[in-house]
């Protein structure tokens, strides 16, 4: 059985005061101990944040270079937040794909410099809305997989994390529905189970994001192939994301 992850990705948002103030006001809430708790910060808190987070909330990163250092101005390399402690990171969210061309190939070099320097990549997948209405979805998520993670060996893969984002759910309020989740869930999960064996795809936390708010958490992770979610929004509000966390 994968285990359950409330994931935030707090974007482009947060003055450092704020997310501090969010942190800490974090710090002295609960939920079930066999739920990881997430958030996924900018840059430049990321330090600052992983000291005041109590442990048991994990603080990552949303992105990394797919260089391993060099004359590459404005990126963070893998290496680079492995030295400040940092253990986990988003790769291929949707934004990431749309507005800075991280393709299926760069996210390949991403993955391979994460896992190179000991990061847990939470890796992003899922389809446009006009894919969808071709009935491609499953054909783009399979290849969106394939491209970037099926050169991995069964021990790498077994360290990442999925998240199935369908992009016409990912800030619009519009979520996937528990069936749809599911269905996307379950598929996914055959398709590492084709390549990798059954084990590994059993144990591989499958999150899902696309406006999860405390009214639907619920329903969407009591999908026996949902493990949780990556939350925008919902995870900016402390009593919005404490419910998420609390909805296993
Ligand atoms: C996201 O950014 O990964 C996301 C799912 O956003 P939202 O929850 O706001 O739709």
């Amino acid at each position: 059985m994968a285990r359950k992850i409330a994931a935030g990705n707090w974007k482009m948002n947060f003055t450092l005061q704020q997310a501090e103030t969010f942190i800490n006001d974090f710090n002295k809430e609960s939920w079930p101990a066999d739920v990881e708790v997430m958030f996924a910060v900018p840059f430049p808190y990321l330090m600052a944040l992983k000291a005041i987070a109590r442990p048991g909330i994990t603080i990552a990163a949303q992105n990394c270079s797919d260089h391993e250092e060099g004359a590459y101005t404005g990126e963070v390399s893998a290496a680079m937040l492995a030295s400040a402690g940092i253990s986990h990171v988003i790769l291929g969210h949707s934004e990431r794909r749309m507005y800075y061309q991280d393709s299926t190939t760069v996210l390949k070099d991403k993955v391979d410099l994460a896992l190179a320097h000991e990061l847990v990549p939470v890796f992003c997948c899922g389809e446009p809305l006009e894919v969808r209405n071709e009935g491609k979805h499953f054909d783009l998520v399979r290849s969106q997989l394939q491209e970037s993670l099926f050169h991995l060996t069964g021990e790498a893969l077994g360290k990442i994390v999925i998240a199935y984002e369908p992009v016409w759910a990912i800030g619009t309020g519009v979520t996937a529905s528990p069936e749809q989740a599911q269905e996307m869930h379950a598929y996914i999960r055959e398709v590492f189970a084709e390549a990798y064996g059954v084990s590994i795809a059993q144990q591989l936390p499958i999150l899902y994001g696309g406006s999860v708010k405390a009214s639907n958490a619920q329903s969407l992770f009591s999908q026996a192939d949902v493990n949780g979610g990556l939350v925008g929004g919902a995870s900016l509000i402390t009593s919005e994301f404490l419910q998420i966390t609390n909805s296993f």
